[in-house]
């Protein structure tokens, strides 16, 4: 049967996560993971921490300490923060000697097949420091929107900048030392060599990208395609690159970014014998389905996807990039280095999960900015959700008075809770998969619910069970709750019968 293999973001392990990012790839990814597991289709969700990044020097300077400390405490915050939201991730994988081999593997056969060129690019470069400046380490005018970008991609307009193409860069590191621009002999890997494919990629894929980064795709396509720098001068920092061209150089960052959910595929697998790309073969029947923010639309819409091309007929490539766009918190941007910031794990030890959860599902920012409030989270999820929900229990508590007894469902009763199955699947399967949506469908029904007169108890429980059901993508514990009271959460809707049962209620904020 075939699997869907989802990869939420690598995320680069200089701090913990918090609430914006689960609003945004990581909850979307566990929603649509429990869903496809729900339906009884196998699903393996997974992602590794992306420990090369230059970030890791850059914030490691910031806060005094080295890379690889801020890397061990920052993947034990993220793996805390992950398990606290409920998010169904397997475990992060250690970034250990079989990563490094996945990673080394994937590029020296691309090495070794002559799809690198060695070109002599011109760097930024910290004249007092003596290193090349890329990516994290660097901060500029963004050739494309002029607003200040670090290098690699411009977080404000998403469009790539490689080697010299920020204007007036400074040092991240050392604001004060002054930068130069010296050449470098670095390897590439043309984009340009796989316009045909990538064109007709997107082309096959029209209708399953959301607008704002499928406008980015169609404007770097306009313009002659960037080349993807296989290596850089080493930060001291990285993976060494094991090419001869290439001395004292690592592994450009981004590119790990394919093997890396390999890796981490084949170990959320339970490290199937064979190959450790099996799992990705073309041959394999698997699906790919990628969550992500608009940030991360080049590198993980084009670069890595070209990384992947490189390959021939050898993997698989995306379904789909689910992205997402900024959330912010209280109408600013998110912010780790001045602190503006709410862990997913502090607030859920405050509020509720699923309370949690189903706001974050409710106003996440998938075609646009959003903003989160806790006013908002106090607000909405009591009146929208749990207020309604629990009315809703009071009622089918007065209603069923033998819990377990078998009651008689109608043509109607099965007909109804079928249009509501119709209706979440929509929200939860590709290419409509909208977790606002979702979490909007839950408000209407239990609205519509509340009023609801039926002839017959079972087609109300039937329709009620079959909320339960839907929800519980978005609604973990209290659909954990029904599970153990002996409720079968199924998107069955064909039942002559339905055992009926009292609907857990859900419970308030501890303030
Ligand atoms: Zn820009």
């Amino acid at each position: 049967m075939t699997r869907t293999i989802v990869i939420a973001a690598t995320p680069t392990p200089n701090g913990d996560l918090h609430v914006g990012h689960m609003a945004g790839p990581y909850l979307a990814g566990d929603v649509y993971a429990r869903y496809l597991r729900a339906d009884g289709r196998p699903v393996t969700y997974a992602t590794c921490t992306d420990d090369s990044q230059s970030y890791m020097v850059s914030t490691a300077r910031a806060r005094g300490t080295t890379p690889g400390e801020l890397c061990r405490t920052s993947t034990g915050q993220i793996g805390r923060s992950v398990e606290a939201m409920g998010i169904s991730l397997a475990q992060l994988p250690p970034v250990d000697d079989v990563y490094r081999r996945t990673v080394l593997d994937f590029v020296t056969a691309l090495h070794r097949q002559g799809r690198f060129e060695t070109r002599t690019v011109r760097m930024p470069y910290a004249e007092n420091a003596g290193t090349y400046l890329f990516d994290g380490l660097v901060k500029g005018e963004c050739p494309s929107c002029l607003a200040e970008s670090c290098g690699g991609s411009c977080e404000g307009c998403g469009r790539p900048n490689h080697f010299d193409d920020l204007i007036g860069p400074r040092s991240v590191l050392d604001p004060a030392d002054p930068v130069t621009s010296r050449e470098a002999t670095v390897l590439v890997l043309p984009m340009e060599n796989y316009r045909e494919e990538l064109t007709a990629y997107y082309e096959a894929r029209r209708d399953v990208w959301r607008r704002h980064g499928a406008q980015l795709v169609r404007e770097i396509l306009a313009g002659p395609l960037p080349e993807i720098p296989i290596t850089v001068p080493s930060p001291g920092w990285g993976i060494d690159a094991p090419f001869a061209e290439t001395p004292g150089q690592i592994l450009y960052p981004w590119i790990e970014a394919m093997p890396a959910s390999v890796y981490a595929t084949w170990r959320a697998a339970g490290e199937p014998e064979g190959p450790v790309d099996a799992l990705w073969r073309a041959g394999s029947g698997n699906r790919l389905v990628y969550f992500h923010g608009f940030d991360n639309v080049y590198f993980w819409g084009m670069l890595d996807l070209v990384m992947l091309l490189a390959h021939g007929d050898r993997y698989i490539t995306p379904d789909a990039n689910v992205c997402n766009e900024f959330y912010e918190l209280e109408n600013e941007k998110f912010s780790t280095s001045r602190g503006h910031l709410i862990r997913g794990a502090d607030l859920v030890a405050e509020v509720p999960r699923d309370l949690v959860r189903f706001y974050l599902a409710l106003t996440c920012p998938e075609d646009q900015r959003a903003n989160f409030t806790r006013e908002g989270l106090d607000k909405v999820a009591e009146r929208r959700l749990r207020a309604p929900w629990n009315a809703l229990a009071d009622r089918i508590d007065a209603l069923v008075t033998d819990p377990g007894e078998e009651l008689p469902v109608t043509g109607e009763g099965r007909r109804r809770a079928a249009v509501m199955v119709e209706r979440f699947r929509l929200c939860y399967d590709l290419p409509s998969f909208s977790l606002t949506r979702a979490a909007d469908g839950i408000v209407t029904q239990l609205g519509r619910l509340l009023e609801a007169e039926r002839a017959e108890t079972g087609d109300l429980l039937l329709e009620v069970r079959t909320l339960l059901a839907c929800a519980a993508p978005i609604l973990i514990d209290v659909a954990a709750e029904a599970e153990t009271r002996g409720v079968k959460l199924t998107l069955e809707t064909g039942a002559e019968t339905v055992t009926s049962f009292l609907l857990p209620r859900l419970p308030g904020s501890a303030r």
